[in-house]
């Protein structure tokens, strides 16, 4: 049985064997350390799942650690991979109670959900573990869930803005475009930069697909930089610079009166008009500034959880 059904049967499955050449043992329910007796590289983290509906990445993940056990991909840094949100993978649903992914500084909102909040919990203690082993590079998979102009990017949480992403780094994932955001966020990746010192990104691509739907090219694009990264393989001399964006602010939803004035299906990254009215929650109302890009615009969030995100594009050369 893969690793995939195997969780989907029992979130306390093991792996069947374990993989080749490394001391293998599971720090969490659906969360392994995989330590390679030769090690050639700095450790890495990958998680995918985090929301259940996201299927996608969760089966790329699935794939390399299925052909780690089987010898075929050979690890030769200490490695990390997690299953996110076991029980709302089961169920094909986003989430059960609220979103893990603002689950990693507590409870989002009074009176909030205890299944994701234990889940990030896990999550958080499986990986203060595998950071003994030194700081490392996180991979959050995710795989937006609306159109996008720029249908892969990558998010960094990053304390020093204009610290771009590690060479080839994104190239090498075929994620053309990172957006570089504060650290503060209640996010996987976040609390990784934020508690560990992580070079960290949370991950968009593609589109929700059903488990089992076959795999798309950017998916493929994934499986093979994800695993040169496990293998520790040195990333292509020519790969492209990303285009980045940068973070400016976020609208908070305050309260139930909350409205978004731009429409439900505007995709990632669309540019605003300068003055154009965004958002109101009486009394405030937002407008956009210069040169802001939208981004996850989603007025059905809980009161008190981000509704939306502005970005700016960095101009190369400028920090
Ligand atoms: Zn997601």
């Amino acid at each position: 049985m893969n690793i995939l059904s195997a969780l989907l049967a029992d979130s306390d499955a093991e792996l069947e064997r374990d993989i080749p050449g490394c001391r293998t043992r599971r720090i969490a329910q659906g969360v392994w350390e995989c330590l390679p007796e030769h090690s050639a590289g700095s450790p890495l983290v990958l998680c995918a799942g985090i929301h259940g509906d996201e299927t996608g990445p969760v089966e790329v993940l699935a794939e390399l650690v299925d052909a780690a056990c089987m010898g075929e991909l050979l690890p030769r840094r200490p490695w990390l991979f997690a299953f996110g949100n076991l029980a709302a993978l089961r169920l094909g649903r986003r989430y059960l109670e609220c979103d893990l992914n603002r689950c990693f500084r507590g409870a989002p909102h009074a009176g909030a959900a205890k299944i994701e909040v234990a889940r990030a919990h896990a999550l958080s203690q499986a990986l203060s573990i595998f950071a003994l082993h030194g700081k490392g590079l996180l991979l959050d998979l995710h795989s937006t869930i609306r159109a996008s102009l720029h249908p892969s990017f990558a998010i960094r949480p990053t304390a020093t803005p204009g610290s771009g992403a590690t060479p080839g780094l994104l190239a090498t994932c075929g994620v053309p475009v990172l957006v570089e955001a504060g650290v503060e966020a209640p996010t996987f990746s976040a609390t990784a930069a934020r508690e560990h010192g992580y070079e960290a990104y949370t991950f968009e691509l593609g589109r929700v697909r059903a488990l089992g739907a076959g795999s798309s090219e950017e998916l493929d694009a994934l499986r093979n930089g994800l695993w040169r990264l496990i293998e520790a393989a040195r990333p292509p001399e020519s790969a492209a610079s990303p285009r980045v964006y940068r973070v400016k602010r976020e609208i908070l939803k305050r309260s139930d009166d909350f409205a978004l004035h731009v429409p439900a299906d505007a995709p990632n990254f669309l540019p605003l008009q300068t003055g154009q009215l965004l958002a109101e929650d009486s009394p405030s109302r937002w407008f956009a500034e210069e040169g802001e890009c939208l981004l996850f615009p989603n007025p059905d969030v809980a009161p008190g959880t981000r509704a939306v995100v502005l970005v700016r594009p960095v101009e190369s050369g400028a920090t």
